[in-house]
């Protein structure tokens, strides 16, 4: 039988690399496999190194709860004006990236098969989060599941590709059959928040009772008011998970 060592699987990269060449998550050009920098010839990145400078971190006074960057006349505050108006069952958000300078990535992520971009964000998780992340003590990685049939038509659920490339390097694993989205909900876009919700009400169910966990991170794209990912930790938490943390690709500001 044929072991993956380590050199075999950066063989088979490399190869993978020349025929199927990576695209940018920021342009979508075609990522060179190698470069040719300071005499070297290096293995080429996941990203044209001047469109890294393209997307906007999230940083600055963030929210406490749900890690969104507070609005001018809100910097005092703990919580953005989404997060005082209601209560959620996670503990904490973070995310990475200010959505309007990397919606058209994400877009390409979910509908257009750049599966390879998870290899950017994961990369830029650890870079930005990875320290904070490690000392949480997360057992599982929780990525928000898909309705079967719509998994099956698109090919692959975006979230589950990101979770799998943040499992890699950070050595926690991914479980994808323990939460189950049982409803085909209506497309959110347009829905108020307590619309949403609605929507939401029994859409997913824990489908695994030998699994226990007490402390997870759920991931998933993008933030917008949290109803997703908080009705997820609302069916962990009564199966008595402790600990809830939330990570997206990319949230909005408040306005
Ligand atoms: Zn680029
Ligand atoms: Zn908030």
């Amino acid at each position: 039988m044929l072991t993956e060592n380590k050199e075999y699987k950066e063989t088979k990269s490399i190869v993978f690399d020349i025929f199927f060449p990576r695209r940018c998550p920021v342009c979508d050009d075609i990522v060179p496999p190698f470069i040719y920098s300071k005499g070297k010839i290096a293995r080429g990145g996941f990203v044209h190194a001047d469109c890294a400078k393209k997307p906007r971190p999230v940083k600055g006074a963030l929210c406490m709860k749900c890690g969104k960057p507070l609005a001018k006349a809100e910097k005092e505050e703990e919580y953005c004006a989404d997060c005082r108006k209601r209560s959620y069952y996670f503990d904490r958000g973070f995310s990475l990236f200010e959505y309007r300078s990397i919606s058209g990535s994400i877009y390409r992520f979910k509908y257009a098969g750049r599966r390879e971009y998870a290899d950017y964000y994961a990369q830029v998780t650890e870079k930005r989060l990875g320290k904070k992340l490690k000392s949480l003590g997360i057992q599982a990685i929780i990525p928000v599941p898909m309705y079967e049939k719509k998994k099956n038509d698109r090919g692959y659920n975006q979230a589950e590709v990101y979770a799998e490339r943040l499992s890699k390097r950070f050595g926690i694993p991914t479980y994808v059959n323990v939460i189950k989205r049982v409803k085909n909900t209506v497309p959110m876009k347009g829905l108020d928040a307590g619309a949403r919700r609605n929507n939401l009400k029994k859409a997913f169910n824990i489908v695994r009772n030998d699994v226990k966990f007490k402390c997870i991170l759920i991931i998933d794209d993008i933030y917008t008011t949290g109803s997703t990912v908080d009705e997820i930790a609302h069916e962990f938490r009564m199966t008595g998970t402790d600990r809830i943390y939330v990570l997206t690709l990319a949230i909005g500001q408040t306005t």
